[in-house]
């Protein structure tokens, strides 16, 4: 059996190198494929893998005086759902652009549990704000109801994006989430710190752990993950539309145009309409052999 582990934790590595090669190992004999990325402060990585193997993996982790207490996070899927193993060292665990000790998990929002979560917003406080961290094309397939959903391509331009709507958050209870919960740690300070909201929650273990105990709650759709499956369904709901004919949908493609590369929402028949590319202008160029095709995706992750 095969299965996919997610997890972070945010803590003081003074060698990131170190534990880099370390990590390199470990994952290379036991192997597991996906992508770990290491900084000075913290860890954060996805592995795909035997189960057995993954479990090893979360032992010798458990060993190690800086990786106890890791709440892992585990999903269906496998090695085949990652081109390779990738591991690296970093400036962030996730990529904010701001540095750590300018910003840091010390103040981060509240953190509250899957069942919290589903209370506090089953009880419609009239002041309760929820707020998407994630990335535009993430929430295009699935969200919590009603939630502030950010348009940006990057978590990089969150602080940005706050920074401009605060009146949005001003005397409001702000829960904030995103897919494991790493982003919030940060994005969660990043609010706290402007003293403009009520309050601060973050979903603690993020839609993920959510979705686990409230298949059918308040979030709706499908949950996007940077892996082979792309995205993991949670429901039937379908918050998507085709970006060619827009009718729903929630199924991502990259264009065969590898200089266009697109990742964009597709049905069946626009899809087979346009030879899997993105425009009548990407299916020109490829038909007319200028443009070089993309590989095509790794069809054997399947979940
Ligand atoms: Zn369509
Ligand atoms: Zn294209």
């Amino acid at each position: 059996m095969n299965k996919i582990i997610l997890f972070y934790k945010y803590i003081e590595i003074p060698y990131p190198k170190q534990v880099m090669k370390w990590q390199q190992q470990i994952c290379q004999d036991l192997q597991l494929k996906g992508r770990i990325l290491i900084s000075h402060e913290g860890i954060n990585g996805t592995l795909g893998g035997l189960s057995e193997n993954l479990d090893q993996y979360k032992n010798l982790m458990s060993e190690h005086e800086l990786f106890g207490n890791i709440d892992f996070k585990e999903s269906a899927g496998g090695p085949e759902c990652f081109p390779r193993l990738s591991v690296k060292v970093r400036n962030e665990a996730v990529s904010l652009g701001i540095p750590y000790d300018a910003l840091t998990p010390r103040n981060a929002g509240q953190h509250l549990s899957p069942e919290q979560t589903h209370e506090l917003i089953a009880t419609q406080p009239e002041d309760l704000v929820i707020l998407d961290a994630r990335n535009n094309y993430e929430w295009a397939i699935g969200k919590f109801e009603n939630a502030i959903t950010p348009n940006i391509e990057n978590f990089r331009d969150l602080p940005q994006y706050l920074e401009e709507n605060l009146e949005q958050f001003a005397d409001k209870q702000v829960l904030m989430y995103c897919t494991g919960g790493i982003r919030c740690e940060r994005a969660s300070a990043y609010l706290n710190e402007k003293n403009i909201a009520k309050k601060v929650y973050q979903m603690d273990g993020g839609i993920h752990r959510y979705v686990e105990q409230y298949p059918d709650g308040f979030f709706r759709g499908k949950n996007y993950v940077f892996d082979g499956r792309i995205a993991v369904k949670v429901n039937d709901d379908i918050i998507g539309s085709c970006s060619i004919c827009t009718q729903p949908c929630d199924d991502y493609h990259n264009c065969l145009n590898a200089m266009c590369n697109e990742h964009f929402i597709a049905c069946v028949a626009c899809i087979e309409k346009l030879e899997k590319t993105c425009s009548k202008e990407c299916q020109t160029l490829l038909a007319e052999n200028k443009v070089a095709m993309r590989p095509e995706f790794n069809k054997s992750c399947h979940i």
